[in-house]
């Protein structure tokens, strides 16, 4: 069994044997802490792709919009104009907020 010094790479603060830093907390192993981060890339990666999937909202209104009841049919339809109405007001909205805080 190894012992050693390890200096965070954080705070300067030289730990014995320990994985995460006695001071700031940071995590000392470097290839761990790098593989942390790729991981962390690639869940982000993932979380990005699925909120590129169609929209649940959107697909049960869409799916409504073929129901075989003409009233119920109706009702989806102007669900669905709703939904695509607030759907751009929210986008302007995050849009105008995002340019607001880029200055
Ligand atoms: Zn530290």
């Amino acid at each position: 069994m190894s012992k050693s010094y390890i200096k965070c790479s954080e705070c300067g603060t030289v730990n014995y044997n320990n994985e995460y830093c006695s001071n700031c907390n940071a995590l000392l192993d470097i290839a761990l802490k790098r593989r942390i981060e790729s991981e962390n890339k690639i869940q982000q990666k993932i979380e990005q792709e699925r909120s590129n999937e169609p929209n649940k909202a959107e697909v049960f209104l869409k799916n409504g919009l073929k129901h075989s009841n003409v009233i119920i049919r109706f009702f989806f339809k102007a669900g669905y104009a709703v939904w695509l109405f607030f759907a751009v007001i929210i986008g302007g909205i995050i849009a105008a907020v995002t340019a607001a805080a880029a200055g």
